[in-house]
């Protein structure tokens, strides 16, 4: 709030490159509104491999957005917007519900532990509060526990210090939802936090996956957080896992899951159901 708030009393000198910027983003944000409605957005699924055993059982929901004229929109680029105008409320409740549709069907058909977890942003995650019963209704009338679904934060939120984040924490606790700490290691996480809060699952960014070797500062670093969460009880999950080695490394450091191009790209529901 406090920037838009200085930003409106502050002096804005426009160079051509920036009004070209603001006008295609005004546009993505018009495009965006029909987005939902045209079926452009959809929801890839990209597979959480136990690095033991290398079966899948879970899951991570990465939305997608086919604009007609663009192509495929990141949603590095779009969830922002969505954010800013409120659509993101929609947006959510929809992947939510796609996701419990999928994870409903894959459980019946595939595996009765299935998981898949969903993103969630801070300001998402502050506005949840009054949906939380409306989720958890849904997926009772679905036969579903809430273990089917794992909800991915990011650090940040748990620097929070009122109690409405571990109210809503421990709410998805009560229902049974499992929770990830989502890109581990590029904020400013605090043991306290960790352990105050009963995460689930830590997951590894793929900064620090990305160079791993052996004996190298990143393999110390990932070593250290794999005991650590360990012994918080967490689960880790590494992410951006592209290589044999990185795996091997990986798994040798005690590394629970891995998630990245190696195993898969994000893919369609159809596209995931040939890895079952
Ligand atoms: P994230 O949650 O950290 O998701 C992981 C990103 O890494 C995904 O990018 C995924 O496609 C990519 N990735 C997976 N494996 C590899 C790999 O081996 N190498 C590399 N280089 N990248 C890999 P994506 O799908 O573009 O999503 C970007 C971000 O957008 C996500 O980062 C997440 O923060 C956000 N996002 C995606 N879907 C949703 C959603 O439904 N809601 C919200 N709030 N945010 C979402
Ligand atoms: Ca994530
Ligand atoms: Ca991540
Ligand atoms: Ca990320």
């Amino acid at each position: 709030y406090t920037a838009k708030k200085l930003g409106r009393s502050r002096f804005c000198y426009f160079t051509p490159t920036m009004q070209q910027a603001s006008e295609s983003r005004l546009r993505l944000t018009n495009d965006l509104r029909h987005a939902l409605i045209d079926q452009q957005i959809w929801v890839a699924y990209q597979p959480i491999v136990n690095l033991a055993t290398g079966e899948i059982r879970k899951a991570e929901a990465l939305i997608r957005w086919q604009h007609p004229t663009r192509g495929l929109v990141s949603p590095a680029e779009f969830i922002p917007i969505a954010e800013e105008t409120g659509l993101i409320t929609e947006l959510g409740a929809w992947v939510f519900h796609q996701v419990a549709e999928q994870v409903s069907n894959w459980r019946i058909h595939h595996h009765d532990q299935f998981q898949i977890s969903i993103n969630k942003s801070p300001a998402q995650f502050h506005n949840i509060g009054h949906k939380l019963a409306d989720w958890f209704e849904h997926l009772q009338r679905l036969g579903l526990p809430g273990g089917c679904i794992a909800v991915e934060i990011t650090e940040g939120l748990l620097l929070d210090a009122s109690s409405i984040v571990s109210d809503k924490l421990l709410a998805f606790k009560d229902a049974g939802m499992q929770t990830s700490l989502d890109d581990f290691g590029t904020g400013y996480s605090s043991l306290s936090y960790l352990k105050k809060y009963q995460i689930d699952f830590l997951k590894i960014d793929q900064n620090f996956v990305s160079n791993l070797s052996a004996g190298s500062t990143d393999m110390a670093l990932c070593e250290a957080i794999i005991v650590m969460a360990h012994v918080l009880g967490m689960k880790v999950i590494a992410e951006g896992v592209e290589t044999v080695e990185q795996r091997d490394l990986l798994l040798k450091a005690g590394c629970d899951y891995g998630q990245g191009y190696l195993f898969s790209k994000p893919l369609t529901a159809k596209a995931f159901e040939k890895l079952f």
